[in-house]
């Protein structure tokens, strides 16, 4: 995979604790935490601790265990957070930015979670 991992990103950072961040939960492969600028009632990141650039990059090379983690933890969040329609919730949005036609910002796999209101139809 032709990637370039960039340890000086800001998720990279987060990572170190070299910037604060509003932890929502830390698993042994993720950490998740809140948006800076919240889009959305609940605006909640994921992202891997691995050293992955984009949704591709941890697609093809992360562990299974890894995306087992990383899956399982969306879907906790979103849970725990009351968002999720088979408990109740009235439901959330996952986006997984990667690569420049859709605007990744952070070049740190990362997935956002946007629930506590209604979003639209779809995001293009
Ligand atoms: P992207 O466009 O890469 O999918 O989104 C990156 C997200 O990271 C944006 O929603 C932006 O608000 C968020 N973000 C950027 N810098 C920071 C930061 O320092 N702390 C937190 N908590 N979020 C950040």
């Amino acid at each position: 995979m032709a990637y370039d991992y960039d340890p000086e990103n800001i998720f990279a950072r987060i990572l170190r604790g070299e910037i604060p961040n509003k932890t929502v939960l830390e698993t042994e492969h993720c950490l998740a935490f809140h948006d800076i600028r919240a889009q959305a009632p609940t605006h909640v990141l994921v992202i891997p601790k691995g050293a992955y650039v984009n949704f591709d990059h941890f697609g093809a090379e992360a562990s299974a265990e890894e995306i087992v983690d990383f899956n399982r933890t969306v879907a906790r969040i979103a849970r725990e957070l009351g968002a999720a329609p088979g408990e109740g919730g009235a439901g959330y949005r996952l986006i997984a930015n990667s690569g420049e036609n859709a605007h990744q910002e952070v070049p740190h796999m990362h997935i956002h979670i946007l629930a506590g209101r209604p979003l639209g139809r779809m995001l293009v």
